[in-house]
Protein backbone atom coordinates (compact mmCIF):
# COMPACT_ATOMS: atom_id res chain seq x y z
CA UNK A 1 0.00 0.00 0.00
CA UNK A 2 1.35 3.28 -0.73
CA UNK A 3 1.47 4.66 3.15
CA UNK A 4 3.05 1.62 3.96
CA UNK A 5 5.77 2.83 1.25
CA UNK A 6 5.81 6.15 3.12
CA UNK A 7 6.30 4.42 6.58
CA UNK A 8 9.47 2.76 5.13
CA UNK A 9 10.77 6.10 3.78
CA UNK A 10 10.08 7.54 6.84
CA UNK A 11 13.08 5.40 8.44
CA UNK A 12 13.29 7.13 11.63
CA UNK A 13 9.84 5.44 12.86
CA UNK A 14 10.49 2.32 13.59
CA UNK A 15 8.98 0.98 17.08
CA UNK A 16 5.63 2.80 16.43
CA UNK A 17 5.61 1.76 12.84
CA UNK A 18 2.79 -0.75 11.82
CA UNK A 19 5.77 -2.83 10.14
CA UNK A 20 7.69 -3.10 13.34
CA UNK A 21 4.68 -4.37 15.05
CA UNK A 22 1.55 -4.80 12.91
CA UNK A 23 -0.83 -5.36 15.29
CA UNK A 24 -2.95 -3.00 17.41
CA UNK A 25 -1.65 -1.58 20.29
CA UNK A 26 -4.20 -1.76 23.46
CA UNK A 27 -3.47 0.79 26.18
CA UNK A 28 -4.73 0.66 29.61
CA UNK A 29 -5.55 3.26 31.60
CA UNK A 30 -6.54 2.32 35.00
CA UNK A 31 -9.60 -0.41 34.09
CA UNK A 32 -9.93 0.91 30.76
CA UNK A 33 -8.73 -0.08 27.60
CA UNK A 34 -7.98 1.96 24.15
CA UNK A 35 -7.30 0.70 21.03
CA UNK A 36 -7.58 -2.80 19.38
CA UNK A 37 -11.29 -2.20 18.77
CA UNK A 38 -11.60 -0.85 22.58
CA UNK A 39 -13.02 2.89 22.13
CA UNK A 40 -12.99 5.51 25.21
CA UNK A 41 -14.15 8.64 25.99
CA UNK A 42 -11.94 10.95 28.11
CA UNK A 43 -13.95 13.65 29.52
CA UNK A 44 -13.93 16.78 31.96
CA UNK A 45 -13.12 19.69 32.60
CA UNK A 46 -10.10 22.05 31.13
CA UNK A 47 -8.52 22.80 34.09
CA UNK A 48 -9.38 21.66 37.84
CA UNK A 49 -10.93 24.91 39.32
CA UNK A 50 -12.04 23.61 42.49
CA UNK A 51 -13.20 20.41 45.07
CA UNK A 52 -16.90 20.98 43.76
CA UNK A 53 -16.18 21.85 40.18
CA UNK A 54 -14.40 18.47 39.86
CA UNK A 55 -16.40 16.48 41.77
CA UNK A 56 -19.70 17.61 40.27
CA UNK A 57 -18.30 16.91 36.92
CA UNK A 58 -17.44 13.76 37.75
CA UNK A 59 -19.91 12.52 39.49
CA UNK A 60 -22.37 13.63 36.24
CA UNK A 61 -20.27 11.99 33.67
CA UNK A 62 -19.02 9.24 35.76
CA UNK A 63 -21.50 6.71 33.76
CA UNK A 64 -21.09 8.01 30.61
CA UNK A 65 -17.13 8.37 30.63
CA UNK A 66 -14.61 6.40 30.70
CA UNK A 67 -11.25 8.54 31.96
CA UNK A 68 -11.87 11.70 34.50
CA UNK A 69 -9.28 14.49 32.71
CA UNK A 70 -8.63 17.47 34.16
CA UNK A 71 -5.91 20.36 34.27
CA UNK A 72 -3.84 20.86 36.90
CA UNK A 73 -0.46 22.57 35.40
CA UNK A 74 -2.23 24.45 32.56
CA UNK A 75 -0.15 25.72 29.61
CA UNK A 76 -1.82 29.10 28.85
CA UNK A 77 -1.11 31.68 26.23
CA UNK A 78 -0.83 34.16 28.76
CA UNK A 79 1.63 34.38 31.53
CA UNK A 80 -1.98 36.06 33.14
CA UNK A 81 -4.61 33.63 32.58
CA UNK A 82 -5.25 30.81 35.32
CA UNK A 83 -2.33 28.54 35.28
CA UNK A 84 -4.36 25.90 37.32
CA UNK A 85 -4.23 24.58 40.93
CA UNK A 86 -1.02 22.99 40.83
CA UNK A 87 -0.36 19.72 43.16
CA UNK A 88 -3.63 20.94 44.54
CA UNK A 89 -5.08 20.18 41.47
CA UNK A 90 -3.52 16.92 41.25
CA UNK A 91 -5.20 16.01 44.65
CA UNK A 92 -8.39 16.82 43.48
CA UNK A 93 -8.65 15.59 40.51
CA UNK A 94 -7.66 12.21 41.79
CA UNK A 95 -10.06 12.71 44.41
CA UNK A 96 -12.51 12.85 42.10
CA UNK A 97 -11.61 10.17 40.02
CA UNK A 98 -11.58 7.87 42.61
CA UNK A 99 -14.80 9.10 44.10
CA UNK A 100 -16.55 7.70 41.15
CA UNK A 101 -14.64 5.21 39.62
CA UNK A 102 -13.30 6.90 36.56
CA UNK A 103 -9.16 6.51 35.99
CA UNK A 104 -7.87 10.14 35.72
CA UNK A 105 -5.35 12.05 32.74
CA UNK A 106 -3.45 15.20 33.64
CA UNK A 107 -1.03 17.16 31.59
CA UNK A 108 2.41 17.51 32.53
CA UNK A 109 4.20 20.94 31.51
CA UNK A 110 8.00 20.42 32.47
CA UNK A 111 10.21 17.47 33.37
CA UNK A 112 9.78 18.20 36.91
CA UNK A 113 5.76 17.40 37.59
CA UNK A 114 6.06 13.68 36.01
CA UNK A 115 7.48 12.08 39.13
CA UNK A 116 5.09 13.85 41.53
CA UNK A 117 1.97 13.06 38.40
CA UNK A 118 2.83 9.57 37.81
CA UNK A 119 2.62 8.60 41.52
CA UNK A 120 -1.22 9.62 41.53
CA UNK A 121 -3.01 9.85 38.43
CA UNK A 122 -3.31 6.64 36.02
CA UNK A 123 -2.28 8.75 32.56
CA UNK A 124 -0.03 11.67 31.27
CA UNK A 125 -0.58 14.13 28.78
CA UNK A 126 1.71 15.60 26.49
CA UNK A 127 -0.27 18.97 25.04
CA UNK A 128 0.25 20.12 21.99
CA UNK A 129 2.80 23.13 23.04
CA UNK A 130 5.33 20.29 24.16
CA UNK A 131 4.91 18.02 21.53
CA UNK A 132 8.29 18.08 20.73
CA UNK A 133 9.80 18.88 24.22
CA UNK A 134 11.84 16.08 23.84
CA UNK A 135 13.74 15.92 27.04
CA UNK A 136 9.95 15.71 28.46
CA UNK A 137 9.21 12.81 26.13
CA UNK A 138 12.64 10.88 27.30
CA UNK A 139 11.07 11.54 30.85
CA UNK A 140 7.32 10.32 30.18
CA UNK A 141 9.47 7.41 28.08
CA UNK A 142 11.70 6.29 31.36
CA UNK A 143 7.98 5.88 33.54
CA UNK A 144 5.56 3.12 33.27
CA UNK A 145 2.16 5.27 32.96
CA UNK A 146 0.25 5.50 29.66
CA UNK A 147 0.99 8.78 27.73
CA UNK A 148 -1.46 10.28 26.01
CA UNK A 149 0.15 12.73 23.24
CA UNK A 150 -1.58 15.50 21.67
CA UNK A 151 -0.51 16.95 18.00
CA UNK A 152 1.33 20.30 18.03
CA UNK A 153 -0.59 22.54 16.22
CA UNK A 154 1.95 23.25 13.53
CA UNK A 155 3.38 19.67 13.49
CA UNK A 156 3.03 17.09 11.06
CA UNK A 157 2.10 13.85 11.12
CA UNK A 158 5.75 12.40 10.65
CA UNK A 159 7.04 15.10 13.62
CA UNK A 160 3.83 13.34 15.84
CA UNK A 161 5.12 9.92 15.07
CA UNK A 162 8.74 10.67 15.55
CA UNK A 163 7.93 12.27 19.06
CA UNK A 164 5.90 9.03 20.20
CA UNK A 165 9.48 7.45 19.06
CA UNK A 166 11.15 9.27 21.64
CA UNK A 167 8.90 7.90 24.26
CA UNK A 168 8.88 4.19 22.82
CA UNK A 169 12.16 4.63 22.48
CA UNK A 170 12.64 5.78 26.19
CA UNK A 171 10.87 2.10 27.19
CA UNK A 172 7.32 3.35 27.71
CA UNK A 173 4.88 1.45 25.12
CA UNK A 174 2.03 2.83 25.96
CA UNK A 175 1.07 6.09 23.60
CA UNK A 176 -2.31 7.63 22.85
CA UNK A 177 -1.99 10.15 20.24
CA UNK A 178 -4.26 12.58 20.06
CA UNK A 179 -5.47 14.62 16.85
CA UNK A 180 -6.68 18.36 18.30
CA UNK A 181 -6.40 20.39 15.41
CA UNK A 182 -4.01 22.24 13.49
CA UNK A 183 -3.54 26.00 12.20
CA UNK A 184 -4.35 26.76 8.99
CA UNK A 185 -6.59 29.81 7.08
CA UNK A 186 -9.73 28.76 9.42
CA UNK A 187 -10.17 32.40 10.59
CA UNK A 188 -12.13 33.28 13.57
CA UNK A 189 -14.86 30.60 13.24
CA UNK A 190 -12.85 27.72 14.49
CA UNK A 191 -10.21 28.39 17.06
CA UNK A 192 -7.94 25.26 14.75
CA UNK A 193 -8.67 23.10 12.24
CA UNK A 194 -9.44 19.60 13.05
CA UNK A 195 -7.82 17.17 10.84
CA UNK A 196 -9.60 14.37 10.89
CA UNK A 197 -7.52 12.82 7.57
CA UNK A 198 -4.97 12.59 10.32
CA UNK A 199 -6.53 9.22 11.95
CA UNK A 200 -6.91 7.20 9.14
CA UNK A 201 -3.44 8.10 7.86
CA UNK A 202 -1.94 7.72 11.52
CA UNK A 203 -4.02 4.20 11.67
CA UNK A 204 -2.12 2.85 9.05
CA UNK A 205 1.39 3.69 9.58
CA UNK A 206 1.36 3.33 13.38
CA UNK A 207 0.13 0.58 15.93
CA UNK A 208 -0.70 3.01 18.66
CA UNK A 209 -4.13 3.98 19.30
CA UNK A 210 -5.33 7.70 17.92
CA UNK A 211 -7.86 9.56 19.50
CA UNK A 212 -9.50 12.57 18.33
CA UNK A 213 -10.17 16.12 20.61
CA UNK A 214 -12.94 18.19 19.03
CA UNK A 215 -12.99 20.31 22.03
CA UNK A 216 -9.35 22.08 21.47
CA UNK A 217 -9.85 21.38 17.39
CA UNK A 218 -13.14 23.53 17.07
CA UNK A 219 -12.91 25.94 20.40
CA UNK A 220 -16.93 25.90 20.09
CA UNK A 221 -19.12 23.94 22.15
CA UNK A 222 -21.82 23.48 19.40
CA UNK A 223 -18.98 22.24 17.07
CA UNK A 224 -17.79 19.28 19.67
CA UNK A 225 -21.13 16.87 18.40
CA UNK A 226 -21.14 16.93 15.16
CA UNK A 227 -16.68 16.46 14.94
CA UNK A 228 -17.11 13.47 17.98
CA UNK A 229 -18.98 11.42 15.11
CA UNK A 230 -16.77 12.16 12.52
CA UNK A 231 -13.96 11.03 14.60
CA UNK A 232 -15.25 7.90 15.40
CA UNK A 233 -16.54 7.52 11.51
CA UNK A 234 -12.98 7.84 10.49
CA UNK A 235 -11.60 5.30 13.03
CA UNK A 236 -10.92 7.36 15.58
CA UNK A 237 -9.79 4.81 18.97
CA UNK A 238 -11.97 7.64 21.11
CA UNK A 239 -12.34 10.81 21.93
CA UNK A 240 -11.09 13.82 24.74
CA UNK A 241 -13.95 16.02 25.05
CA UNK A 242 -14.05 19.02 27.41
CA UNK A 243 -17.31 19.33 30.08
CA UNK A 244 -17.88 22.12 32.26
CA UNK A 245 -21.08 22.42 34.45
CA UNK A 246 -21.01 26.32 34.40
CA UNK A 247 -19.33 26.65 30.93
CA UNK A 248 -19.89 30.45 30.80
CA UNK A 249 -17.89 30.96 34.49
CA UNK A 250 -15.34 29.03 33.53
CA UNK A 251 -11.68 29.64 34.22
CA UNK A 252 -10.31 28.13 30.99
CA UNK A 253 -11.90 27.50 27.80
CA UNK A 254 -15.73 27.75 28.75
CA UNK A 255 -16.61 28.35 24.55
CA UNK A 256 -15.79 25.02 23.67
CA UNK A 257 -16.87 23.26 27.07
CA UNK A 258 -20.19 20.73 26.72
CA UNK A 259 -22.36 20.83 29.90
CA UNK A 260 -22.76 17.14 31.10
CA UNK A 261 -26.04 16.56 29.61
CA UNK A 262 -25.45 17.83 26.63
CA UNK A 263 -22.20 14.97 27.15
CA UNK A 264 -24.19 12.54 28.12
CA UNK A 265 -26.08 12.77 24.97
CA UNK A 266 -23.10 12.71 22.98
CA UNK A 267 -21.89 9.78 24.36
CA UNK A 268 -25.09 7.66 23.86
CA UNK A 269 -24.72 8.80 20.21
CA UNK A 270 -21.28 7.69 19.78
CA UNK A 271 -21.92 4.21 21.38
CA UNK A 272 -24.66 3.73 18.97
CA UNK A 273 -22.68 4.63 16.15
CA UNK A 274 -19.84 2.64 17.70
CA UNK A 275 -22.13 0.04 17.19
CA UNK A 276 -23.04 0.34 13.63
CA UNK A 277 -19.35 0.62 12.96
CA UNK A 278 -18.42 -2.76 14.79
CA UNK A 279 -22.11 -4.23 12.51
CA UNK A 280 -20.30 -3.27 9.48
CA UNK A 281 -16.96 -4.24 9.92
CA UNK A 282 -17.93 -7.88 11.07
CA UNK A 283 -17.69 -6.88 14.83
CA UNK A 284 -14.36 -6.80 17.27
C1 LIG B 1 -5.85 20.59 27.05
O1 LIG B 1 -6.13 19.42 26.73
O2 LIG B 1 -6.37 21.19 28.00
C2 LIG B 1 -4.87 21.33 26.23
C3 LIG B 1 -4.21 22.38 26.73
O3 LIG B 1 -4.78 20.87 24.99
P1 LIG B 1 -3.74 21.21 23.82
O4 LIG B 1 -2.39 20.89 24.38
O5 LIG B 1 -4.18 20.31 22.71
O6 LIG B 1 -3.91 22.67 23.50
MN1 LIG C 1 -8.50 23.23 27.37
Amino acid sequence: MELEKEAAVLESIRLVSREYKPEDTVVTVGNVKIGGGHRAYIAGPCSVEDEGQILEIAELISDCAHILRGGAFKPRTSPYSFQGLGEEGLRLLVKAGSSFGLPVVTEVLSEAEVELAAAHVDMLQIGARNMQNYALLKKVGAQSKPVLLKRGFAATMEELLLSAEYILAAGNSQVVLCERGIRTFSGSLTRFTLDLSAVPILKQLTHLPVIVDPSHGTGRWNLVEPLAKAALAVGADGVMVEVHSHPQEALSDGPQSLKPDKFRALAAELNALAQFLDGRSGGI
